[in-house]
């Protein structure tokens, strides 16, 4: 590939393009082939890793995905990101239609403008012009996912295991999700809590109340052990995070009789844990609190559990404060490196090597007029394209 033959790409006509791409999670109607197509044209090698299975609500999914690849050299410096995008809303409420990638007065507006479409358009348009300067020191890749927005099930996660396994090695990693806070630059997601949802059923048997002795209340039993739970410190906090935290989300027992002893009590709780926890080690403990309490009381207690992603911390190093040199360099503030959030696909490629998330401000993420000025795509460009050049320089 020589440098000549290599096209300079405009963010903002990338952003256009896919946008206009109805992407609605997990369709991909062809978002993943304009990115395919330009990164060909850049000199990368790219893998088409399609995986299926359940997806939603059980329904079969089959979900693209790509990991492009630009020389051999290390460190090999990847940009993850998703094509997919959530859904709508009512689009006669949108001031110009979602998929039109209209731009008015130097904003443009569409369904994936910031989360992420102009993301991944503004790192291949710093791409483009890396390589147009000269050969990078080091390799260029490109994680990207048709399967964020949704159950994740065959997205990140499974290309994540399939690089894994076949020995790829990715030095670093960021992520496009918009972290920007309030000004672009101003935040860097540099870890994120873990999640676990946990069903509880307490099985008792159904009676009058006024013969308590032939029946088995637990409500009772219930309301013991959620105020057990309830009432455990995890923990004072770790490095960089808030403490743990248990919440109580329902409790049901849906019994509008007043004269009956109900037969079961259901009740749901999430913890958002730090990393002086795993998910196994909070089952574990939610397990045995539960048997401690169907051994005093008699009564049988189910637990159902799922983790939906374990936490972790990209520890401070090289990699972080390039990215916040780099950063501060071209916008002009130096980003908080914070753990705040919701779950993002940072969480299954910190298997792989330190990953962090830089991107556009986020504010109008998921919204009804979705929108960025055409100026910050441009600005973000300048900053992506620091964030390579320091990486490459430090790595
Ligand atoms: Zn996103």
């Amino acid at each position: 590939m020589s440098r000549a033959s290599t096209p300079v790409i405009d963010p903002v006509e990338l952003t256009r393009d896919l946008i206009r791409i109805p992407s609605v999670t997990p369709a991909d109607e062809g978002a993943m082939g304009v990115l395919e197509r330009h990164l060909t044209a850049l000199g990368f090698h790219c893998r088409r890793l399609a995986f299926e299975g359940p997806g939603g609500e059980g329904v079969h999914a089959r979900i693209e995905n790509l990991y492009a690849r630009r020389g051999t050299a290390s460190p090999n410096l990847c940009f993850a990101g998703h094509t997919d995008v959530v859904p709508t809303g009512p689009s006669e409420q949108w001031s110009s239609q979602p998929f039109t990638a209209e731009v008015k007065d130097g904003v443009l507006y569409g369904r994936g403008a910031v989360d992420m479409k102009g993301g991944i358009a503004a790192w291949v348009a710093a791409v483009s012009q890396v390589i147009a300067e000269g050969e990078p020191e080091g390799s260029l890749s490109f994680l990207i996912t048709g399967d964020e927005e949704g159950p994740a099930l065959h997205g990140t996660k499974r290309v994540v295991e399939t690089l894994a396994a076949e020995g790829e090695v990715i030095d670093a990693c960021v992520v496009g999700e918009p972290s920007s806070s309030q000004h672009l630059g101003d935040m860097i997601k540099v870890g994120r809590r873990g999640s676990l949802n946990t069903w509880i059923t307490v099985t008792g048997k159904q009676g009058h109340v006024a013969y308590p002795e032939r029946a088995a209340n637990p409500a009772p039993v219930i309301a013991r052990l959620m105020s057990r739970l309830n009432d455990h410190v995890l923990d004072d906090g770790y490095e960089g995070f808030p403490p743990s935290n248990l919440e109580i989300t329902t409790i049901d027992i849906g019994n509008p009789a007043t004269n009956i002893i109900p037969a079961e009590a259901k009740a749901r709780l999430n913890i958002r844990f730090n990393p002086s926890h795993t998910g196994d080690g909070l089952i574990d403990w939610l397990n045995r609190e539960a048997g401690a309490i169907q051994g005093e009381t008699g009564l049988q207690i189910t637990l159902d559990h799922l983790c939906s992603g374990e936490a972790f911390l990209t520890e401070p190093g090289v990699f972080v404060a390039a990215v916040q040199d780099a950063v501060e360099a071209v916008a002009g503030r130096r980003p908080e490196a914070s753990t705040t959030g919701g779950t993002s696909d940072a969480r299954f490629i910190r298997a792989l090597c330190p990953v962090l998330e830089l991107g556009l401000v986020g504010q109008t993420m998921h919204q009804i007029d979705e929108r960025v000025p055409t100026a910050e795509l441009e600005t973000l460009t300048a900053v992506y394209r620091r964030v390579i050049e320091t990486v490459f320089e430090r790595l």
